[in-house]
């Protein structure tokens, strides 16, 4: 799993560009549940070989100096709950100000990595005017440029020495996250899924802070089960439940092997759902989509498989999902979810022999090569399976650059056919031979 970093400071001192900076061309998860005031980003970037999660914590605020402090303060708790570091921005232009100061306070008493962040150091001038920044009580400041890039180097170097180490694998026990949005039912899940305590093993400490995997044996199945939102819920301002349901999806998405993805049958795959959906999948995990309060909806002929569709142009073009409808409250197909999700688990850890790869895709291949392209042709040789925790598969032949997407899709397709990989992303690579 990767770390998390948030980015905190005033409005202005540049963390979107330094946030765009770090993701570069990926795209960005844009949160703008609380509509007008304010915009969260959430990207993935690596350093030095080091992947982690970057959280634009708040953009811009409007309203009175006191609800601008309000929100500076909400805005560091939540990074402060939920980060492995925070990098907290200010700016040389406008130097220390009142509101800077009362971040610094509020840091202070963290016992996480703090990185105090001076932007705008475009020249020299600038980087002498930046010492102002040692009164804040944080001690060492990096003076960077968000715009130019420089200096950036020198924090992320910092940055990444400092966040925890990779934990996939630790344990070979399947690792389940309920996520989804508020009132999905996800607490009424769990609990009716684990039952009473009797059915807990074991509390696990995870290396991260503040991530807590709870083993249990259940259904005759071992697992275990990823703290979410659902488990140590806290009170929050409500139109903040959205973004911390957000950010404890994200918590809980990196750290597990599959995720049950559920929803209110009411409410439908809007776009929150959407986006927690894009979360697991750009994150290579499982997911199990559960459509829940099934009970509340007028059943016809045709319900089932018409939702069904509706979800999977949702999620398109990865469809090959397993989607259950289930109710909590009635107990309906609470153990089939539970089931789909150490079938999805397998399906994730499940490596294809070379030869056995080589024996059905080669044929295939052979039948429907990939189209010319500007009078060349290419001639795949062989595949293989790479030693990577979920499935991803490297394609050799003579000219990687001319396989287009479609049928790389083509690809994944068949291997989808032939060796079942319901309900986990797959990455082809084209290499060359
Ligand atoms: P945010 O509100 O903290 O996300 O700030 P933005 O990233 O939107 O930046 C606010 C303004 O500062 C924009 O006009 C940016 O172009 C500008 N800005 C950001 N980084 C730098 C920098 O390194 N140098 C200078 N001179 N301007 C910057
Ligand atoms: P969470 O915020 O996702 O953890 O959602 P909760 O578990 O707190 O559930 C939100 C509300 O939905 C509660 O009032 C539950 O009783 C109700 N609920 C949960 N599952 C079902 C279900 O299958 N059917 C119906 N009708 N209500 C449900």
């Amino acid at each position: 799993m990767g770390a998390i970093v948030a980015v905190v400071g005033r409005p202005n001192v540049g963390k979107s560009t330094f946030f765009n900076r770090l993701i570069q061309r990926r795209e960005a998860i844009v949160d703008a549940v609380s509509g007008v005031t304010r915009d969260r980003h959430y990207g993935k970037s690596d350093w030095n070989g080091k992947e982690f999660s970057i959280i634009d914590t708040g953009g811009y605020v409007v309203g009175s100096d006191d609800i601008f402090e309000k929100e500076i303060d909400k805005q560091v708790e939540l990074a402060i709950d939920e980060a492995d570091a925070i990098i907290f921005m200010v700016d040389v232009e406008s130097g220390v100000t009142g509101m800077d100061e009362e971040v610094a306070r509020l840091l202070r008493k963290v016992d996480k990595p703090v990185f105090l962040a001076v932007n705008k150091v475009d020249n020299a001038q600038r980087s002498t005017d930046a010492v102002e920044f040692y009164a804040l009580g944080l001690g060492e400041y990096y003076p960077l440029s968000s715009i130019n890039g420089s200096g950036t180097g020198e924090l992320l170097d910092a940055l990444v020495e400092v966040l925890p180490e990779s934990e996939e694998e630790e344990d070979e026990l399947p690792r389940f996250a309920v996520v989804g949005r508020p009132n999905a039912g996800k607490s009424s899940f769990i609990n009716a899924l684990i039952g009473e305590d009797r059915y807990i093993v074991t509390d696990i400490a995870g290396t991260t802070r503040d991530s807590i995997d709870t083993r249990y044996n259940r259904f005759g199945f071992e697992f275990n089960l990823v703290d979410t939102a659902g488990i140590r819920r806290k009170a929050k301002v409500k139109e903040d439940l959205e973004f911390y349901s957000v950010m404890r999806s994200i918590r809980a998405i990196e750290h597990c092997d599959v995720c049950l993805l559920v929803l209110d049958a009411t409410r439908g795959f809007d776009g929150q759902v959407q986006n927690i959906f894009w979360l697991a999948q750009r994150n290579n995990k499982g997911i199990v989509v559960l459509v829940n309060k099934w009970d509340l909806m007028e059943k016809e002929t045709n319900s089932v498989r018409d939702y069904q569709e509706k979800i999977k142009k949702q999620m398109e073009p990865f469809t090959d999902v397993p989607i259950l409808f289930i109710s909590v409250l009635t107990k309906q197909r609470i153990y089939k979810a539970i089931e789909t999700a150490v079938e999805v688990y397998k399906n994730r850890s499940k490596k294809i022999p070379t030869r056995k790869l080589n024996d059905v895709m080669l044929p295939i291949i052979e039948h429907t090569p990939p189209p010319g392209y500007k009078g060349k042709y290419v001639k795949i040789k062989f595949c293989t399976q790479l030693p990577t925790p979920y499935p991803q598969f490297a394609f050799f032949c003579n000219l990687p650059q001319y396989v287009r997407d479609p049928y790389k899709r083509f690809l994944e397709n068949k291997l989808r056919e032939q060796f079942d990989f319901s309900g986990v992303p797959i990455t082809i690579f084209m290499r060359k031979k």
